[in-house]
């Protein structure tokens, strides 16, 4: 029967669609970082959403799973078939229209195989920002945001892709299209079924198109580099400059001195902008669609005011792009630099934002009561409450036994999330490395409710299993 099955999807799709031979099939069935390495029986790339329905009614009929995938760049192993190799890719990739780009109704409407950057370029062509911006924009798919509901560094102004999303268009398990491709801001007849393909890692279809919002592009940026005592520090500011700039706030960075040292030691380029050294830093930006100098007079006189109620130790903006570039290299230089300080463990997480400061001091106490001598290096988008809790082994340990401990770590981190209110996935999802948290971090309510989504869809269990759920 299977044999006859590929047969039949590779008629739907054309031998340009159709991908078997182990060396083609191979950067479709491994991750990034090497860290899954899957098999499947083959990678179909279907071209339209008529060809993804054929395909998914053909699987359904069989009873074959399939993995959705985009441009595979989540990193939590969701777009990896399993190393069984009974199941098939989904690809979008070679969806990637724009469908309409409606400038006076501020909407884009694309397809799921659009690459990210495409989609920002084709919004500031029209004059207009799509307000969606991170590390993987020049390879992940508009299908990937969606399906992880990934927030970037403009979430704080903007919200994360949920909040960007008008309507969707999604081939159901059983080969159906919904086309719900409303371009409308307020429609209020009944659930709001485009919220379940969001974030549901592929797990409940196959997402073909989005309608996206777009705003007017921001005419004047303001970015500055500011020294502050410590978290506290940092979240009272925040609060402040909101308010002092007519909330234009759109990134709010935390970074600490240790993620500072670590960037100007393996990153080049990477300098201190400030002459005294400090504990923490954060990186605002602000942007403002009108008022030559307005923006910069209220961004000025808010930071004066960090400086009088000592928010802020010491501060410098930027004055023109290139240092606001040199600015953004400390913050993405983080990342890469922390691969050459040994072992490295990473936990993206979120709490309220008032008590982002809260989950700093106790999380690093508790490691560092765990293994003495560990780095914590905790930073990032703390504007919407995320916190990327990195650690480093300690120097000279052994990276091996480091890394072995990464469940009683994650464990112990999770737990001092979960008694802040917060999350265990607050950017990369859950794909299947933290199935078994969220099996332990989430109601039996709430797992129900989930489990009775997933049968309802996808009574046969066919879309992306065994990823997400427990
Ligand atoms: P993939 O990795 O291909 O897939 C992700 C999941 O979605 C899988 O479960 C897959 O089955 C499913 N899926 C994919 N396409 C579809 C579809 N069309 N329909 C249904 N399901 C589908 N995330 C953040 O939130 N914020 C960040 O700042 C951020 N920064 C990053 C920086 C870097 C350098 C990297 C590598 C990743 C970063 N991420 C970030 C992770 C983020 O989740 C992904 O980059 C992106 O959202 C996934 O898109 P993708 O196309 O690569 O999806
Ligand atoms: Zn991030």
């Amino acid at each position: 029967m299977l044999p006859d099955l590929l047969d039949s999807l590779k008629a739907v799709v054309g031998p340009r669609g159709f991908l078997d031979d182990p060396a083609d099939t191979a950067p479709y069935v491994t991750e990034a970082r090497g860290r899954f390495v899957g098999r499947c029986r083959a990678v179909i790339r279907p071209a339209s959403t008529a060809e993804v329905a054929e395909v998914v009614r053909l699987c359904a009929e069989a009873g074959q799973a399939i993995v959705p995938q985009g441009g595979n760049t989540s990193l939590v192993g969701g777009s990896i078939p399993f190393e069984s190799g009974t199941e098939i890719v989904l690809n979008l990739g070679r969806m990637n229209r724009v469908r309409d780009l409606d400038a006076l109704n501020h909407t884009i409407t694309v397809e799921a195989g659009c690459v990210l950057q495409t989609v920002q370029q084709a919004a500031q062509d029209a004059d207009r920002l799509l307000p969606l911006s991170y590390g993987a924009e020049g390879s992940c798919q508009i299908g990937g945001c969606l399906a992880t509901n990934a927030g970037g560094t403009m979430t704080l102004r903007y919200g994360n892709t949920r909040d960007l999303v008008l309507g969707v268009e999604v081939v159901l398990p059983d080969g159906r299209v919904w086309d719900g491709l409303r371009r409308l801001r307020k429609n209020n007849t009944g659930y709001d079924l485009k919220h379940l393909f969001i974030g549901a890692e592929g797990t409940l279809g196959i997402i073909t198109a989005a309608v996206l919002k777009l705003v007017p592009r921001p005419r004047q940026v303001e970015t500055a580099f500011v020294a502050v005592p410590d978290p506290t520090a940092a979240i009272a500011l925040l609060a402040d400059l909101r308010e002092a700039t007519g909330d234009t706030l759109c990134a709010f960075e935390l970074i600490p001195r240790r993620g500072l040292d670590f960037a100007r030691r393996h990153v080049t380029g990477v300098v201190d902008p400030l002459a005294d050294v400090h504990a923490w830093y954060v990186l605002v930006e602000a942007g403002a669609g009108t008022g030559e100098g307005a923006l910069r007079t209220l961004f000025e006189d808010g930071l004066a005011r960090g400086l009088e109620s000592e928010l802020v130790l010491d501060a410098v903006i930027a004055e023109n792009s290139k240092q606001r570039q040199a600015f953004w290299l400390i913050r993405e230089a983080l990342v890469e630099a922390q691969k050459y300080e040994g072992g490295s463990l990473k936990n993206d997480v979120s709490v309220p934002v008032s008590r982002v400061a809260d989950f700093i001091t106790e999380a690093t106490r508790a490691v560092e009561a765990l293994i003495p001598g560990i780095r914590a290096v905790p930073f990032g988008h703390v504007g919407d409450g995320n916190i990327h809790f990195n650690l480093n082994q300690p120097e000279g340990a052994d990276t091996a036994a480091f890394m072995a401990r990464w469940d009683e770590i994650q464990t112990l981190v999770n737990d001092i999330v979960g008694r802040l209110d917060g999350s265990i996935s607050a950017e990369h999802g859950i794909g299947r490395i933290k199935r078994q948290e969220l099996a332990r971090v989430k109601s039996p309510v709430e797992l129900d409710l989930m489990r009775a989504v997933k049968a309802a869809l996808d009574p046969k269990g066919i879309m992306n299993p065994n990823k997400l759920l427990p």
